[in-house]
């Protein structure tokens, strides 16, 4: 709903009424793995090193935005486990006042040495990528052989007390036949496993046959389980969450095409390079870098809200139809 003339707000909006409290750091374009949907086989155009944001550079975005209002802090990439220094990064983050919750992304391959550094740093919870349990599909899917460490990293998690969340990109006639394994998970596992639709970010070809609908998914998920719907905290993300009755862990859906969430739209993304983006399907992006020189938080917040102002009301995605230029999702952080 748009904000009427004169309406004071006691938090962070944009010109449409919508909260925006969640900021989502991408802190390299950098990886160790080429999913399919992700980034084509050859690795994307990757930034100059010179064009990548210090860390310092993220500490004044990430200190003005919550001084503006934002309350939760997500870091990704890339696979930000690449970058050197994360851990020491993250547990500056920590330190901003104001800052309620401090979250990461991660593809797992190496959280089997670094899952107690991260839960040390401060960070509260992870998202782990896994798009099959199988070897041959998952190298089919990410083109590399690192599942066991992928494991590996959900049992390293566990074991140091890090809750996790595990995200599975749902593809028809890739993984689809995996997802009644995938939600078995949660009958032992105190975790989340959400699945999310596939998005025609590289816009391929044959996109639109490989989209499964949450619709689709949630309908293959009730001729099996009975699953009842549970409640969400303030700063949960866009899933709609249930549970099968008796599991310890719970099941997720996203649904980016054919959900339409764009009216609870809560975030903005900072890339690798600096440029934000308010919205994940508009080509729009802004260059903060030459304002990031000036190294003043007052000046960052100034233009982080006039971006904000200006976020657009929806994107044109759905299950059909992909507007936006072709993009890799390790260059804006997903
Ligand atoms: N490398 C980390 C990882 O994979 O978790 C963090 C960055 S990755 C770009 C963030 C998330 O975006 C991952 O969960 C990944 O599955 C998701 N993602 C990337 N491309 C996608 C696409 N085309 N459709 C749906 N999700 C996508
Ligand atoms: Fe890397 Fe994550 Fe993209 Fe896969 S989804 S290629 S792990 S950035």
């Amino acid at each position: 709903m748009p904000i009427q003339a004169g309406t004071k707000l006691m938090y962070l909006a944009d010109n449409h009424g919508r909260k925006i409290n969640y900021l989502r750091l991408s802190v390299t374009d950098r990886c160790n793995m080429r999913c399919v949907y992700c980034m084509p086989e050859t690795g994307i155009d990757k930034c100059q090193h010179v064009d990548i944001l210090s860390y310092e550079q993220f500490l004044l975005i990430a200190k003005a935005a919550v001084a503006l209002g934002i309350e939760k802090i997500r870091v990704t990439g890339g696979e930000p486990l690449v970058r050197r220094g994360i851990l020491d990064f993250l547990a500056e983050l920590t330190k901003i006042q104001g800052l309620k919750q401090l979250v990461l992304t991660t593809n797992g391959v190496l959280l089997p040495e670094m899952a107690q550094g991260l839960k040390d740093a401060g960070v509260q919870r992870l998202n782990i990528s896994l798009d099959s349990l199988h070897p041959q599909m998952f190298r089919q899917l990410t083109r590399t052989d690192l599942l066991p460490q992928v494991l590996a990293g959900i049992n390293a998690a566990e074991k140091v007390g890090l809750p996790y969340k595990i995200n599975v990109v749902v593809m028809r006639g890739r993984n689809d036949n995996e997802i009644l394994e995938f939600a078995n998970l949660t009958r032992d596992h105190d975790c989340t496993v959400r699945f999310i639709e596939y998005m025609p970010t590289l816009k391929e070809k044959d996109w639109r046959s490989q989209v499964i609908s949450s619709h689709e998914v949630l309908e293959r998920l009730h001729q099996h389980y009975s699953l009842h719907p549970v409640e969400r905290g303030p700063l949960s993300g866009p899933a709609e969450e249930f549970a099968i009755a008796g599991a310890r862990g719970r099941i997720g859906v996203i649904a980016p095409l054919s959900g339409h969430f764009c009216q609870d739209c809560n975030r903005i993304r900072i890339t690798a390079s600096g440029r934000v983006r308010t919205c994940l399907f508009s080509d729009y992006e802004t260059d903060l870098k030459p304002l990031l020189k000036l190294d003043d938080v007052k000046v960052v917040a100034h233009e982080l809200r006039r971006l904000i102002s200006e976020k657009p009301a929806c994107h044109t995605l759905n299950s059909q139809v992909a507007g936006h230029s072709p993009f890799s999702m390790a260059q804006i952080g997903g």
